[in-house]
């Protein structure tokens, strides 16, 4: 028997981390590089003066795709990683006063819409079976198949899931959808914000997108044990198990072809080049094009596209506990539709941002000293395209604060104790993501969804790409799904 084929993996961030286990479980031999000096990417973590925070995702939705890679591999997770489920996702605010409890059960959030905002009952109920169905009929298709192979095309997939959708869902926007549905604008934009789980805006992303809430509302919101980052420990040490071996502080800097490019050969990392059979590329396709193949043609409307939002993060030790606040909190801007306009059309902040607060001390309080909270406390910030750091760090952190006062009555500079943010140049210089977006592409057209880089390269064999930059998409979930359509193109070592 000959020795197993080899495999490199370009990056460790989630999708890389999954893709190393799926290629190990094939039988292949697998190198993964990172130019950290540790695995995770966006998935980090940060430790302050006795406070620990997770630094990037906070939200965990469909566990069963971390858990998939446990089945794969024939090992418990247990010992490893656990979550457990939230009944309520998140806490909504507005300065007005008003208040919703996001309960994850559809039935108690409908009946908290029609108590607080005299949703009818059945009017959010109909708006979440709407979500269910359209997430098993169209997202499974849109989801986790690549719609770049001939397959889900000849078996009739995207067809049937499109035809699945309503007109006014395909090419009308998020926000009109929800505007004819729910009526109420603070139910609106309860179910706009949804857009910005894939970093865009409501007004321009399609109205399919109204089957994100389904994911919540429906298949559950999940607490990971320990922070966010285990998730990273459990698959790194997963991998590990199998046999893939890391290397931590090696920067990708080419990735190698045959004389005809017909094929990939490996890369190069601190000037030796290593040959591979397949090469799995987590890096942001948009730099990985730039940096490490400049010889091959790109894709340059594909790479073009419109960049997601980034984000800015505050990370703040406070000296004491507030009870009305959650896991998940969200204080509502005032006029969504002049953030979006800030956010993608002049790339600015404006005054009254919507504030995300998560504080995963309320489930682990070991992450906060006795009394204190860990918050880690987000705006939407528009992609790094060379703005003034410093003066948007300094404009975030006064409307946060203002904002905070003026939603939760609460005066937060004083008891602020440990601070840390992170903006997004830091994210682009962290993690090589274009612009510092957190979810590659937007979602702002109709087309997104094809206009995505396909997980195949379309004319080099054995170069296959996973990550938030290419199909399907950002965030944990979608990330996790690509590395499974990434991997099961390649045959069995
Ligand atoms: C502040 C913030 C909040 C978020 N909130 C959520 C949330 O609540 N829920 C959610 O699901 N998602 C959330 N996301 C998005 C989520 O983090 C990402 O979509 C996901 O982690 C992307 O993973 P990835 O596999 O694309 O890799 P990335 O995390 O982008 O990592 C890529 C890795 O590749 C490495 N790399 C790049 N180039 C090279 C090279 N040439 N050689 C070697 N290594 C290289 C980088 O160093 C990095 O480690 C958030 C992101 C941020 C930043």
């Amino acid at each position: 028997m000959g020795k197993p084929a080899r495999a490199v993996v370009i990056g460790t961030g989630v999708a890389g981390l999954a893709a190393a286990v799926r290629l190990a479980v094939k039988g292949y031999r697998v190198d993964a590089y990172e130019a950290a000096a540790t695995p995770g990417g966006k998935l980090a973590e940060l430790r302050l003066g006795g406070f620990r925070f997770d630094k990037g995702p906070s939200l965990f939705t469909l566990p069963h795709l971390v858990e998939e890679l446990f089945t794969l591999a024939g090992r418990p997770m247990a010992p490893h990683f656990s979550y457990r489920p939230l009944e309520v996702a998140f806490r909504y605010w507005w300065e007005d006063g008003t208040h919703v409890t996001g309960w994850t059960d559809p039935e108690r959030l409908a009946e908290e819409l029609e108590r607080v905002l005299e949703v009818p009952r059945a009017t959010t109920r109909a708006y979440l079976h709407r979500a269910s169905t359209l997430l098993d009929r169209t997202g499974r298709t849109f989801l986790e198949h690549s719609l770049h192979r001939w397959s889900t095309l000849w078996n009739g997939g995207v067809s049937q899931a499109l035809l699945a959708a309503r007109p006014r869902e395909l090419f009308g926007s998020l926000h009109d959808v929800n505007t004819r549905a729910l009526r109420h604008p603070k139910a609106v934009q309860l179910f706009d914000r949804y857009a910005t789980y894939n970093g865009s805006d409501p007004h321009r992303s399609p109205g399919i997108m109204r089957m994100i809430p389904g994911l919540e509302h429906g298949r559950g919101a999940y607490h990971a044990v320990g922070g966010m980052r285990r998730i990273v420990h459990a698959l790194h040490g997963l991998g590990t198990e199998l046999g893939v071996q890391y290397h931590f502080g090696a920067p990708v800097e080419r990735i190698r072809f045959s004389a005809d490019r017909r094929r990939v050969a490996g890369v190069r990392v601190n000037g030796t080049d290593v040959d591979a059979d397949a090469v799995l590329c987590n890096m942001d396709v948009e730099p990985a094009y730039r940096r490490l193949m400049p010889d091959l043609p790109a894709p340059e409307r594909t790479l073009r596209q419109e960049r997601s939002s980034s984000a800015l993060v505050f990370y703040w030790g406070v000296d004491r506990g507030f009870p009305e606040l959650g896991l998940h909190n969200i204080l509502f801007s005032r006029d969504y539709r002049a953030e979006f306009h800030h956010l993608f059309d002049t790339l600015d902040l404006g005054d009254d941002p919507t504030v995300y607060i998560n504080i995963t001390s309320k489930e682990d309080p070991e992450d906060a000293p006795p009394g204190c909270e860990n918050w880690f406390v987000m705006i939407n910030a528009p992609r790094h395209i060379g703005q003034d750091r410093d003066a948007l760090v300094a404009r975030a952190r006064r409307t946060v604060l203002d904002k905070v006062r003026r939603t939760l009555g609460v005066d937060l500079a004083p008891r602020i104790a440990v601070e840390e943010v992170l903006d997004p140049a830091g994210i682009e210089a962290a993690t090589f993501s274009h612009q510092g977006s957190i979810y590659g592409t937007s979602s702002n057209t109709p087309w997104a969804a094809f206009l995505r880089h396909p997980n195949d390269h379309p004319t080099v064999r054995g170069l296959h790409f996973c990550g938030g930059s290419v199909h399907p998409g950002g965030g944990i979930p979608l990330s996790l799904l690509s590395a499974r359509i990434a991997t099961e193109a390649l045959p069995l070592a």
